[in-house]
């Protein structure tokens, strides 16, 4: 079947950004997601619209299509004990933050003796991404998975 609305997608993806490898499943468990509820970044899924099992593509997606573009002036000082991911934090280092919207992920930019400067913006923001992408399966999704609002099993949530 080739993937539609609740179609439920598992691909493996090498993510680059102007040459470099940012990230990548091969060697792992592919990751899975339902189409159609935003699970991924847009221009992506709009990319995967129409593919099929076996298919492998490749698609260059401008920040507006996915993390968005940077904006100045988005830094915050956090205390340190609200910073999740290391124990000890230095200029550059990516941390997972609680807020009102969930966990989102920002960058130490200064970091003093109990708080550190961060800049909110999403560590990919303002940069074109591309994905190579190969599907690895595509099945219909479940009536719990739909009513979740993402994919079940390999690569995908496990409550
Ligand atoms: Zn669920």
């Amino acid at each position: 079947m080739s993937i539609g609305k609740d179609s439920v997608v598992q691909f493996h993806y090498t993510l680059t950004e102007a040459g470099t490898e940012l990230e990548s499943t091969k060697g792992g468990d592919p990751m899975a997601y339902l189409h159609g509820h935003q699970n991924i970044i847009s221009g992506l899924e709009q990319a995967m619209a129409g593919k099929a099992e076996g298919d492998t593509f490749s698609v260059t997606v401008a920040p507006a299509d996915a993390y968005g573009e940077r904006k100045d002036d988005l830094t915050q000082r956090i205390p340190l004990k609200h910073l999740q991911g290391a124990k000890k934090w230095r200029p550059g280092m990516v941390a997972w933050v609680e807020t009102d919207q969930g966990q989102r992920q920002v960058t130490v930019t200064k970091v003093g003796k109990f708080n550190a400067d961060c800049d909110l913006n999403h560590p990919l923001a303002g940069k074109t991404l591309t994905f190579d992408v190969e599907i690895v399966e595509v099945r219909a999704a479940t009536d719990e998975e739909k009513a979740h609002g993402h994919a079940h099993g390999v690569g995908g949530h496990h409550h």
